[in-house]
C-alpha cells in the first residue's frame, strides 16, 4: 500500500515497523460539544484506514484519544454551572453515540487526558531533565529552539515562525516560540492536579505524545487528524516525543483534507455550522459516511445539500442492491449457476483487483465506491433477468466484502437508536414473543407517530428512520 506521507510529500510504500502489525494514532475530539460534520471526517476516514489496513491481514491497534481537559471545557462548565469532568463525561457519551451512527468503530484504546496526568508529568520532567524545557512561574514550556528539526512536518522555517510568534499576557516564555508543556493554575476553582511545578494542568500538545508513547510505544506507524491540526499541534508533539525519546516519533503522517459548506469555509460566526447530530435529523449516518468517502480524504469536500441527495441516492442503489440479493437467496433459481453466472463471478474478481489497488493508492476511496459500483450493476441486471440462489449468495458476499471495509450497508438496525426507540423496539419484539399482538401493534403505532417504521426481515427487525 502507498500513503502519502505528509512529513516527506510523498507518496510512499507502506512499510510497518512490524510485519503484520500496524500502529495508528488519531487526535480525537476535545469534549465540549457535539462534533461537527469537519471533525467527522477524520473519524470516518481513519476508521476507513484501519478496516481496509485489517481487511489485508494486519493487526491494527487504533488509539483516538479524548481531550477532556482543556479551556473550551472549562469556559462550558462554568456557562453550565457544572463541573468540567460533567461536560466532558457528556460529550464523550454524545461522541459515542454519533460515532456509532456513522459506523465508526471504538479505537482499541480512547485515552483521556484526566486518565493519564502521571505519563504526562513524568513526560515533562523528563524534557525539563534532557534540558528541551524549563518552568517559569508554575507553567513549564518547551524550548523550541532546542529541537534543530522544528518546522519539518509543516515545511516552515524556523526564523520565520520567529517573526510570526508573539508572546501572550500572562505567560512567562523565554522565547514566543516556546510553547506551554504544562499550565500552572490560575484561580482556586480551575480544574488542577499536583505535579513538581505545584497544581496545574497539561498543555494541549503533551497529551498525545504522552499517551501515544503509553499506548502504542515511542516510534508508532502512522500518526493522523485534520489538516488544520498540521501546525502547531502535530509539529509541537513530534519535538516533544523526539526530544523525550530520542526516537522518531512517527513514520507516518496522514492529514485529511478540509470540508467547506456551500464553498464557503464553515465557521460559527458564519451559520453554516453543522454538527453531525443536527445532519442526523435529516439523514441516516451511512449517508454521511457515504457523502465523507466520496471524495478523496486529502482534497478538500463540500458539504451541501445537492451532494447529501446525491449520497443518498447513490448509497440507496447499492442498498436496494443488497436487499436484492437477499430476497434472491430465498426466491432465486435453485440448482447450479448457468454459465452467464460464472462469467460474471469472474469479473467480480476483476472489481475486487481494481477495489485494492485504489485503496492501496492512498486510500482512494473514492474510486473504491466505483468498483462497488461496478457490481452493483452487474448484480442489479442479473437480478432483473432471475438468478440462481447461488449466484445471489455469492454476489451479496462480494458486495459486503467491499462494503464491510467501506462502512456502509451495515444495516440500519446497528445504527446508534435512540435508545427509547430501541427499547419500544425490544419491548416490540418480547410482546410479539408473548403473542400479546395488541400491545406489540400498539408499540407499532407509537413508533410510527416517531417517524419510525419497522420491518420485519430474516435478519431481524430493521428500523427505518423516516
Ligand atoms: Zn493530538
Amino acid at each position: 500500500m502507498k500513503i502519502y506521507n505528509t512529513l516527506t510529500r510523498k507518496k510512499e510504500e507502506f512499510v510497518p515497523i512490524k510485519k503484520g502489525e500496524v500502529s495508528i494514532y488519531v487526535c480525537g475530539p476535545t469534549v465540549y460539544n457535539f462534533f461537527h460534520i469537519g471533525n467527522a471526517r477524520p473519524f470516518v476516514v481513519f476508521d476507513t484506514l484501519r478496516k481496509y489496513m485489517e481487511y489485508r491481514g494486519n493487526r491494527v491497534k487504533f488509539v483516538q484519544n479524548f481531550t477532556d481537559v482543556d479551556d473550551k471545557i472549562i469556559n462550558k462548565a462554568k456557562e453550565e454551572g457544572i463541573t468540567a469532568p460533567e461536560v466532558s463525561e457528556k460529550y464523550i457519551e454524545e461522541y459515542y453515540k454519533d460515532a456509532a451512527a456513522l459506523n465508526v468503530r471504538k479505537a482499541d484504546v480512547h485515552p483521556k487526558v484526566s486518565e493519564h496526568i502521571q505519563d504526562i508529568v513524568r513526560f515533562v520532567e523528563t524534557l525539563v531533565e534532557k534540558g528541551y524545557a524549563y518552568e517559569a512561574d508554575g507553567d513549564v514550556y518547551f524550548s523550541t529552539r532546542k529541537f534543530p528539526e522544528y518546522g519539518k512536518l509543516s515545511k516552515q522555517n524556523i526564523d520565520d515562525l520567529e517573526s510570526g510568534a508573539r508572546i501572550a499576557v500572562g505567560e512567562v516564555k523565554q522565547d514566543p516560540l516556546d510553547f506551554a508543556l504544562w499550565k500552572a493554575r490560575k484561580t482556586d476553582d480551575e480544574i488542577a492536579w499536583e505535579s513538581p511545578w505545584g497544581m496545574g494542568r497539561p498543555g494541549w500538545h503533551i497529551e498525545c505524545s504522552a499517551m501515544s508513547k503509553k499506548h502504542l510505544g515511542e516510534t508508532i506507524d502512522i500518526h493522523a487528524g485534520g489538516q488544520d491540526l498540521q501546525f502547531p499541534h502535530h509539529e509541537n508533539e513530534i519535538a516533544q516525543s523526539e526530544c523525550c525519546n530520542g526516537a522518531p516519533f512517527a513514520h507516518y503522517w496522514m492529514h485529511n483534507g478540509y470540508i467547506t459548506i456551500d464553498n464557503e469555509k464553515m465557521s460559527k460566526s458564519k451559520g453554516n455550522f453543522f454538527t453531525v447530530r443536527d445532519i442526523l435529523k435529516e439523514y441516516d449516518g451511512e449517508v454521511i459516511r457515504f457523502f465523507l468517502l466520496s471524495g478523496h480524504y486529502r482534497n478538500p469536500i463540500n458539504f451541501s445539500d445537492a451532494l447529501m441527495e446525491q449520497a443518498k441516492n447513490s448509497l440507496g442503489r447499492m442498498e436496494n442492491c443488497k436487499e436484492n440479493l437477499i430476497y434472491l437467496m430465498k426466491a432465486g433459481a435453485e440448482g447450479p449457476m448457468t454459465s452467464a453466472e460464472e462469467e460474471q463471478l469472474a469479473a467480480y474478481d476483476k472489481y475486487r483487483q481494481e477495489f485494492i489497488k485504489v485503496m492501496d493508492d492512498d486510500l482512494n476511496t473514492a474510486d473504491a465506491i466505483s468498483a462497488v459500483f461496478e457490481l452493483v450493476t452487474v448484480a442489479n441486471t442479473a437480478v432483473k433477468d432471475g438468478a440462481t440462489k447461488e449466484f445471489a449468495q455469492k454476489s451479496l458476499e462480494t458486495l459486503m466484502e467491499f462494503a464491510d471495509v467501506l462502512g456502509l450497508l451495515q444495516g440500519k438496525a446497528d445504527e446508534a437508536i435512540d435508545p427509547e426507540i430501541q427499547k419500544l423496539v425490544d419491548e416490540r419484539q418480547e410482546a410479539r414473543k408473548a403473542k400479546n399482538f395488541a400491545r406489540a401493534d400498539e408499540i407499532r403505532d407509537l413508533l410510527k407517530e416517531k417517524g419510525i417504521t419497522l420491518k420485519d426481515t430474516p435478519q431481524g427487525v430493521q428500523i427505518i428512520k423516516e
